[in-house]
């Protein structure tokens, strides 16, 4: 570790580590402190196959740290960014992050998702960066935009379809999940499907613009794809594998709380109620529970009630 540390600048802890070394009995967690990790060990690079890489930053309150991520692609063509960050200095540094690999320019920025802890910083990305959003998430672009954020220069309905150098690179829109804007970045070559926050690895999902039952059929259609490697907007980049089973446990999370949800639903509680009696099981110890529980219920709700368009 030390020996590490002494090679890389002093400004920016760049570990550079291939997912395929993770172990096998990692404890399950979106936690940095319950794998003996600090905030010294952020941000860091993993290389996920040459080429493409994947930046985890530490965010969050204090006392519930977790990680954002954003894929980068290398290609003689230029770079392209699938998330930023959520400020200018994080994203100013995954900028030199990306310096410190390749000379290519980053030509290309993919808003995945239009929340602002992936887009407040989209400003300190060079200029002539074309980037690219889905038409849903334009409202909430155009309210973000004064926090750092930019409005995209290229407008996705369905899918847009990249040469990038020698590499496809697709962008789609498989439905409305989590944003209701949710584009994937899918590298046919190597089966890597970045899933912005589709998907969280062991993290309880985030309800606040989400469209419950719709996510669901998203991650049917994106399992069509069959990838081998899912890249989640939040939570550890940890080996395939692992991830590979973290996607199917984050479905059986949503449909669990959707379940419960419509349960209470159904049988008359308040959304108060609600509230107090919904049992998530396994998913009630998962980071941001606490939290994110009751936003859950109150969207779900709204949408059972045919409040949300
Ligand atoms: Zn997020």
């Amino acid at each position: 570790m030390n020996i590490r540390r002494s090679v890389v600048a002093v400004s920016l802890i760049v570990l550079m580590l291939p997912i395929v070394a993770v172990g096998q009995d990692l404890i399950r967690t979106a936690t940095p402190s319950v794998r003996g990790l600090t905030e010294t060990d952020f941000p860091r690079v993993k290389e996920v196959v040459p080429d493409v890489y994947v930046y985890e930053a530490l965010t969050g309150p204090p006392d519930d740290r977790y990680t954002t991520n954003s894929m980068f692609v290398v290609t003689e063509g230029g770079v392209l960014v699938a998330d930023g960050q959520g400020d200018l200095e994080e994203t100013a540094r995954l900028v030199t992050a990306i310096a410190k690999i390749t000379v290519q320019p980053i030509t290309h920025v993919v808003i995945c998702s239009d929340h602002g802890d992936h887009t407040n910083g989209n400003r300190s990305f060079p200029d002539g960066v074309q980037f690219i959003a889905q038409k849903n998430s334009l409202p909430a672009l155009e309210r973000a935009a004064t926090d750092g954020g930019v409005m995209p220069d290229t407008i996705v309905d369905d899918r847009l379809d990249l040469q990038l150098g020698e590499r496809d690179i697709q962008i789609l829109f498989l439905g409305r999940a989590h944003t209701g804007g949710d584009l994937f970045v899918w590298l046919p070559d190597e089966k890597i499907l970045f899933t912005t926050e589709v998907f969280l690895n062991h993290m309880f999902s985030g309800y606040r613009s989400a469209f419950a039952r719709e996510w669901l059929v998203a991650m049917d259609a994106a399992e069509e794809l069959e990838a081998d490697v899912y890249i989640p907007g939040h939570g550890f980049v940890d080996s395939p594998e692992i991830l590979k089973e973290e996607w199917f446990e984050y479905k059986n999370h949503l449909q669990a709380v959707l379940d419960e949800v419509t349960r209470l639903h159904k049988s008359g509680q308040s959304v108060d109620e609600a509230i107090n009696r919904a049992d998530f099981g396994p998913y009630s110890d998962w980071s941001g529970a606490d939290s994110q529980g009751p936003v859950g219920i109150r969207r779900i709700y709204a949408e059972l009630n045919g409040e949300i368009e």
